[in-house]
């Protein structure tokens, strides 16, 4: 599956992340499906859902399945919290982004939580947000193509957020149940999200959910060595040829013209763009 979230149109980044799942599922010859996350409304740009969408197709880029839109899915995010509030693994957490500050940074930039709300609430101190109990045993999974990765979430990243302080269902919560409900075997996906997989197996752990097997390809890098997106300036794809763009990106993804071979994807976390 491609799940973008709608924040801008596509772009080179978000087409090698979209390109590859496709080959990788019609390869396979499953299905491929495409989710929108927008369910930061803050971050989401009006049209720029149907942009993308408009984008895949002018690509050529065919989904097989209804289109899944997180906002529409709000009451299935609520039951699952509400059953993981109710056997105990999910709690209630009190502390402000200023609190959080002494903590140590965790791999992703977020901060590590030390756990300080875990055990109830300090008196007088009004839930905020609700975290995940998590647990010190590593976590690991065979990337198809990053090799074996672990992380101890406890330690490496702490209880994480399920539903924020803004009321926003967290990001991990929504593609965990989305993946389960969807039925998706294969995620195949930027390696920016390679550190939260770890996370979200534990929560298809505790969910029932079976674990899909991980593709994580290559980031596309800007000249200045940050992921390309909107927020850094990414050029929208030139839609007037989109075999120009598809060549690239099936170049960045270590491919010949035609076919599709896994196997050839450089095994890295992240590339330079070609220009
Ligand atoms: N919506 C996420 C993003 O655009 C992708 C989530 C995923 O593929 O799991 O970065």
């Amino acid at each position: 599956r491609f799940a973008p979230s709608p924040t801008g149109p596509l772009h080179f980044g978000s087409l090698v992340a979209a390109l590859a799942s496709y080959l990788e599922a019609r390869a396979a010859k499953g299905k491929w499906l495409v989710r929108m996350e927008d369910l930061d409304k803050a971050r989401a740009q009006p049209d720029a859902a149907d942009d993308i969408l408009r984008a895949l197709e002018r690509l050529g880029l065919e989904w097989d399945a209804p289109v899944l839109v997180q906002s529409a899915r709000l009451e299935r995010y609520r039951a699952a919290l509400d059953e993981l509030t109710r056997r105990g693994l999910a709690y209630p957490c009190s502390c402000t982004r200023k609190e959080l500050e002494d903590s140590a940074l965790a791999i992703d930039g977020a901060r590590i939580y030390l756990g300080t709300c875990r055990h109830g609430l300090a008196p007088g101190k009004a839930a905020r947000a609700l975290r995940l109990r998590t647990h010190g045993a590593p976590i690991g999974f065979a990337d198809a193509i990053q090799g074996w990765i672990e992380q101890r979430v406890e330690q490496e990243v702490g209880d994480f957020v399920l539903l924020r302080a803004d009321g926003i269902i967290g990001y991990q919560l929504a593609v965990v149940v989305d993946d389960m409900d969807q039925g998706v075997t294969d995620v195949v996906r930027g390696a920016d999200l390679l550190d939260s997989t770890a996370r979200q197996i534990h929560l298809q752990r505790l969910l029932g959910a079976r674990t899909p097997r991980y593709a994580h390809v290559p980031v596309a890098l800007n000249a200045a060595g940050e992921k390309l997106s909107k927020q850094t300036g990414a050029r929208p794809l030139d839609l007037s040829d989109p075999q120009a763009e598809l060549a690239r990106a099936r170049r960045f993804l270590g491919q010949g013209e035609n076919g599709w071979d896994l196997a050839r994807v450089p095994r890295v976390r992240a590339i330079c763009a070609p220009e």
